[in-house]
């Protein structure tokens, strides 16, 4: 049997940015992460001006800025009334030393964080091990059971077990938390392209045939995302590859030399697009944070962020009574009520994106349902400063932006600029 403070499942954005903010503070932090590494390409690549600053607080911005990134000023969509690209929000006309999104494989982000963690001698990181269940005694989680890839079981105690696992989360079983689901017009596939000199750079969006596209630039490859309305993959695959790859290259013809590449519909895989929330985050001994307690439509790629954000507040609201040994409801709730307004308030926006963007262009129709709504909607957004402020603010920084414990704060000798 094994003790730790706080027991974190799952080494995501949430999990690592929770776990080394805590463990800065003393608290003795094991996290359980299922898979060997975190080199997977089923991850977003977006790193907000807010997560950037938060890296500046914690002194990290200097290592973060020498990994390979891309960086991404404006972000268009497809709105105009003749579908045209039009910019909804200039992130590099905001005031502040990170107006920009990074675009950085997860993968480093989530090295960095550990690497920097494994300087705390309160942090513990366990790879390959996978929670299977909670440990659950008068009503209260005391922990999780657990099993090692080479098949080794064990169980660990914590006063605090924070669910930081993903939409997949053990915690989504429990029915006392209430999961809610909203629809979504969309799915995603997923696969790769070969990137040649020459190309654009950073994030590349496109429109095709029902389908929108974006590119992620890697580097020396494209990580190429395609949404597709919901439900028709079947459907779209018995079409054939060499069709869709045909259409994929009418919305990006600078790719047509490259989309033999992809020769089996075994390179695209689908990601089943969901936007859903639990009613309540939280239950004696458990708090559910990131996506495990929200997942996040595509729309804006503000996951990474959000689920930072709700560690920030996480770390910020449960530093003290973990010090002391004491969680209670209270504090738990706490951070649900903190983070609740700012996740309603993105997933609201980001289902109006859905039915006024995303639905129509994905039926072969305009934005907003007609050209001329659309052409009204996108002039007021480009003419009006105010109103294309707005836009570029939330994706950068979000509704509510928090702040880190001030033990967990690093500042380094010379600040990274
Ligand atoms: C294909 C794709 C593209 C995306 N693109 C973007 C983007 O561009 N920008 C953006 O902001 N967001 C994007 N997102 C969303 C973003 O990745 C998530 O919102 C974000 O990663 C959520 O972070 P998290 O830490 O809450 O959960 P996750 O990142 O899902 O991390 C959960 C972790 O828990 C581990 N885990 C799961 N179950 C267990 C278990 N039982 N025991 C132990 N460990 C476990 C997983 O291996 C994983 O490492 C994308 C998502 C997908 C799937």
């Amino acid at each position: 049997m094994e003790r730790t403070t706080c027991c974190v499942v799952g080494g995501g954005p949430a999990g690592m940015v929770l776990a080394l903010l805590l463990a800065r503070a003393g608290v003795e932090v094991t996290v359980l992460e299922k898979h060997g590494d975190f080199l997977r390409d089923f991850r977003g690549d977006t790193v907000h001006p807010t997560t950037l600053s938060l890296l500046d607080d914690i002194g990290l911005a200097e290592r973060f800025a020498r990994l390979p990134q891309r960086r991404v000023t404006t972000v268009q969509l497809p709105i105009g009334p003749d579908r045209s690209l039009v910019t909804v929000g200039n992130i590099g006309a905001l005031h502040g030393t990170y107006n920009y999104i990074a675009m950085v494989p997860q993968w480093d982000l989530l090295d960095l964080l550990a690497d920097e963690a494994r300087r705390e001698p309160s942090f513990h990181l366990r790879m390959d091990t996978e929670a299977t269940g909670f440990l659950i005694e008068g009503g209260r989680v005391n922990g999780v059971r657990h099993r090692t890839a080479d098949g080794a079981t064990g169980e660990l105690r914590a006063t605090l077990t924070v669910a930081c696992d993903g939409r997949g989360s053990l915690a989504r079983a429990l029915p006392e938390l209430g999961l809610q689901h909203f629809p979504c017009p969309m799915d995603a596939w997923w696969f790769r392209l070969p990137r040649h000199e020459g190309d654009p750079s950073g994030l590349v969006g496109g429109l095709g045939d029902r389908f929108f596209t974006a590119l992620i630039d890697r580097g020396d490859y494209w990580q190429c995302a395609a949404l597709i309305p919901k439900g028709t993959d079947a459907e779209r695959r018995a079409e054939g590859l060499e069709r869709f790859m045909t259409r994929f290259a009418e919305a990006a013809p600078w790719l047509a030399d490259r989309s033999h590449a992809v020769t089996s519909w075994d390179e695209v895989r689908l990601l089943d697009v969901r936007l859903d929330r639990l009613r309540r985050w939280h239950r004696p001994g458990l708090l559910c944070i990131g996506d495990a307690a929200h997942a996040m439509s595509p729309v804006g790629g503000i996951g990474i962020n959000l689920a930072v954000q709700d560690a920030v507040a996480a770390a910020r609201h449960l530093v003290r009574p973990l010090r002391e040994g004491r969680v209670g409801l209270y504090d738990v709730r706490r951070v649900q009520y903190r983070r609740w307004p700012t996740t309603v308030a993105t997933q609201g926006l980001q289902r109006l994106a859905h039915a006024q963007i995303i639905e129509p262009l994905l039926a072969g129709r305009t934005a907003f349902g007609d050209p001329r709504r659309a052409k009204r909607t996108t002039e007021l957004i480009t003419e009006s400063p105010w109103l294309n402020r707005v836009p570029a603010y939330f994706i950068a920084y979000g509704a509510l932006r928090e702040r880190p414990p001030a033990e967990s704060l690093r500042r380094p000798a010379i600040p990274a600029r």
